[in-house]
């Protein structure tokens, strides 16, 4: 069963969103497990400590590294096989085909930041994946972990209905979603287009694939120059 393992001050933050819709459905099935563990029972002293002031000086506390040592090493002991990953605006930002790799997997370990983040040493330390979910800042690793496991959730075997709504969808061919439409058949003036009402499904998939390529080029030409390189890899590794 593919299991997330969430480390955070805020446990009661969980399973929130994750408890609904499809993601909650397949955890009241047993399709994959969540717990969230608080990094507070590792703290130090009677206050419980999980942070200090930053070295140097600055604005802002720092969660401690032998804090977080005690609480990831509890969570995921020797011979705990999954990734162990810290939400991070300064990571490498996640992607569907390293959600891909990690729902191949047994799970993750997800440490949430707090504050002005980690001691730099944990990541070394603990061999710790820096993800980050954009190019913005939150107030905290929360909500990027419900991000990373709903993304990872929704993949699992058993969880959508139809399997090949996942393959369709937006980034899976590297390409943007093909525009989708539904009844009614006019939308205050608005027609769906001919072509998907025609019952041609070699045309429709000639059109859906146009509009998918016409989309990317307008909105993330960088995804269309990555699919490039990545064709030229595999050529050149063939070769
Ligand atoms: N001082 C940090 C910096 O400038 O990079 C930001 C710390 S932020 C206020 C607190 C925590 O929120 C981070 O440690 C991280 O766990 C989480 N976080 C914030 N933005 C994120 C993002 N874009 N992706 C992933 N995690 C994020």
């Amino acid at each position: 069963m593919w299991r997330a393992t969430i480390l955070t001050l805020f446990p009661e933050m969980f399973p929130g969103p994750l408890g609904l819709s499809l993601a909650g459905d397949g955890l009241a099935r047993g399709l994959w497990s969540l717990e969230a563990r608080n990094i507070r029972e590792h703290g130090l002293g009677r206050h419980r400590a999980v942070d200090d002031t930053p070295a140097g000086g600055g604005p802002g506390m720092v969660m401690r590294a032998d804090v977080l040592a005690a609480a990831i090493d509890a969570a995921a002991p020797q011979g705990d096989a999954r990734p162990r990953l810290v939400m991070s605006p300064r990571g490498a930002p996640l992607t569907q085909s390293r959600v891909r790799a990690l729902v191949e997997g047994e799970g993750a370990v997800i440490l949430c930041g707090r504050f002005e983040g980690v001691d730099e040493r944990i990541i070394e330390a603990r061999a710790l994946e820096e993800v980050s979910i954009g190019d913005y800042v939150l107030s905290g690793g929360e909500i990027a972990a419900m991000a990373l496991v709903d993304a990872c959730v929704r993949l699992l075997p058993g969880i959508m209905g139809e399997s090949a709504s996942g393959e369709e969808e937006s980034f899976e061919s590297g390409l943007l979603e093909y525009p989708q439409y539904t009844r009614p058949r006019d939308f205050e003036g608005r027609a769906i287009p001919d072509i998907l009402l025609c019952g041609d499904h070699a045309k429709i998939a000639k059109w859906r694939h146009e509009r998918a390529l016409e989309l990317t080029r307008a909105r993330r030409p960088d995804l269309l120059n990555d699919r490039v390189r990545e064709t030229r890899a595999e050529k050149g590794a063939s070769t």
